[in-house]
């Protein structure tokens, strides 16, 4: 029925379908024509210009999804914005808006690994 050489055998699936997820999450975005991944640069780049990204590798053009343009509104803007406006804990301009820039630079970090991309048609 329940051994350990099961119990080692399920522990090890499971482990492996944590990896998965984690890969899920934090995995870059790739060409959706060629599985070339892109660069992080190339993402972070692109999400602060607004500009669609081209595979180096074929050339396809990927534009930014919605959700994914909300995810970066939600990641920079956002927390920015509700920590100057609402929060500000401090008397100094300077320090609120060194502060807040701060914030804006270790959300927009995260983005490459969230936003998704979609090929142009
Ligand atoms: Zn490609």
């Amino acid at each position: 029925m329940f051994n350990k050489k099961n119990s080692k055998t399920e522990s090890k699936a499971f482990k492996s379908r944590l990896v998965n997820k984690k890969e899920w999450w934090f995995v870059l975005q790739k060409c959706e024509n060629c599985k070339t991944a892109f660069s992080w640069s190339k993402i972070y780049k692109s999400v602060w210009a607004y500009k669609s990204i081209v595979c180096d590798k074929c050339g396809k053009e990927h534009k930014i999804t919605i959700p994914g343009r909300f995810t970066f509104v939600s990641l920079t803007i956002l927390p920015t914005l509700i920590f100057s406006d609402f929060l500000s804990p401090f008397e100094n301009i300077l320090m609120t808006i060194i502060v807040g820039t701060t914030i804006l630079l270790f959300g927009s970090l995260f983005t490459p690994f969230l936003v998704k991309y979609k090929e142009r048609v």
